[in-house]
């Protein structure tokens, strides 16, 4: 399971914690091994080494969980109780021979280590989904069912003979529980990897990497969700093109247009809400969806959006920008016969000059047509276009 973990991390790119995790299961499992292939004498001079193998494993699950939640796993204080542990084994092992004790003390230490990230990881607990709690509650049952070992060493095996040890029956249930909660923690983490990581891609799939904004089919994916999920509401479809981009390339590079088009980018995702859609419809191209109910306010939306460009001095060469606009309603949840039309009037805002919005102005039965008050509304020195 800890060489799952560790290919996880190294072939899929998992995330960093579950090097540690694969490490919290393969040191303890080497020292076991080791253990079992040891007679009792060695065992017992092995025992300060086989100890810190085992803190070290419980130590490194502590602190992969501690990575996994942003938690303080406390490991300045976790590696000073290992070596008074280890110090403590040695006495038990060289001084005055004690295997019980030196059993005791190993699965106390080992608890404690396990317990110290406990707080502050469950100090997030309400926020987590379902897989993230019972991952988190199983650790949590783990580091309990350690103690109770502790106790259970202090209840039925003391002063157990090394030799009585392989046969005792509160022994060999202790390694199969151990086994056993091993294998569910290892499941039910693997599981919310896999969550995770599918969840990671299907974002990826959907975003464009330069300005992460939704891609083309992220875009038609979240509104056909939005169009289908609230049909009674009103949507404005608005294309947006850099004006002569190309020439911005030529004449600064394409690293200053790639940072033109991150910055375009923001301000268009910070001039619309929080429920209107942003893409990256193609190179220069961004596409917005608007769930509003009047035109002349999609129009003043797209008019923000094209001053804040205009106005604003882009990267570090400060470089004056302008873009053109195309503003459709959605009609009949459309999608593609909007874009359609947001392309031919972004087309013409193009022949009339560019740094312009051209706005469609529909007669449309089942919608809403605009009233005279919203075509005043408009700003008279922008086109207003009857497709
Ligand atoms: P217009 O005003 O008519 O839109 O002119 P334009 O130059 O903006 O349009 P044109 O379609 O001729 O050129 C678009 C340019 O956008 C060409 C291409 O090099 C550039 N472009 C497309 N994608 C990217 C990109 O990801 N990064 C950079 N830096 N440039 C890109
Ligand atoms: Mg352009
Ligand atoms: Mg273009």
């Amino acid at each position: 399971m800890g060489s799952l973990f560790l290919i996880c991390h190294f072939f899929f790119k998992a995330p960093h914690y579950l090097l540690w995790l694969g490490m919290g299961y393969i040191v303890p499992a080497c020292a076991l091994a080791a253990q079992s292939l040891m007679s009792n004498q060695h065992m017992t001079m092995s025992s300060p080494i086989l100890g810190i193998m085992y803190l070290f494993g419980a130590w490194a699950s502590a602190y992969a969980m501690a990575l996994r939640k942003n938690a303080q796993a406390h490991s300045k204080f976790a590696w000073v109780l290992i070596v008074m542990i280890a110090a403590l084994l040695a006495y038990y092992a060289f001084v005055d021979e004690q295997l019980w004790i030196r059993m005791l003390i190993l699965n106390l230490g080992v608890a404690t280590i396990q317990a110290l990230v406990l707080i502050s990881m469950f100090s997030h607990f309400k926020h987590n989904d379902r897989l993230n709690k019972i991952v988190d509650l199983s650790y949590l049952f783990i580091v309990f069912y350690t103690f109770v070992r502790s106790l259970i060493i202090f209840l039925f095996l003391k002063n157990i003979d090394a030799s009585m040890l392989s046969t005792s029956v509160w022994w060999l249930m202790m390694l199969a529980a151990s086994i056993l909660l091993s294998m569910w923690f290892a499941i039910v983490l693997l599981g919310t990897m896999v969550r995770d990581i599918v969840f990671k891609l299907s974002e990826e799939r959907s975003r464009d990497s330069l300005t992460y904004l939704l891609n083309r089919r992220g875009f038609y994916d979240a509104a056909k969700v939005n169009l289908a999920q609230r049909p009674a509401k009103k949507y404005f479809l608005l294309m947006c093109d850099i004006d002569h981009f190309k020439k911005i390339n030529d004449s600064y590079g394409h690293l200053v247009g790639d940072q033109i088009l991150q910055q375009v980018g923001q301000i268009i995702s910070q001039n619309v809400r929080e429920n209107d859609l942003v893409g990256r419809f193609g190179g220069e191209e961004f596409i917005i969806l608007l769930q509003i109910e009047q035109a002349s306010v999609a129009y003043q939306i797209a008019e923000r959006i094209r001053m804040a460009i205009e106005t604003e001095l882009f990267s570090k060469k400060r470089i004056s920008v302008t873009a053109s606009f195309g503003l459709a309603h959605v009609k009949n949840k459309n999608l593609t016969n909007t874009i359609d039309i947001a392309d031919k009037l972004l087309y013409r805002a193009k022949r009339a000059g560019r740094n312009c919005v051209f706005l469609e102005m529909h007669e449309s039965t089942n919608n809403k047509a605009l009233s005279n008050d919203e075509k005043i509304s408009l700003k008279p020195s922008k086109i207003v276009q009857k497709t």
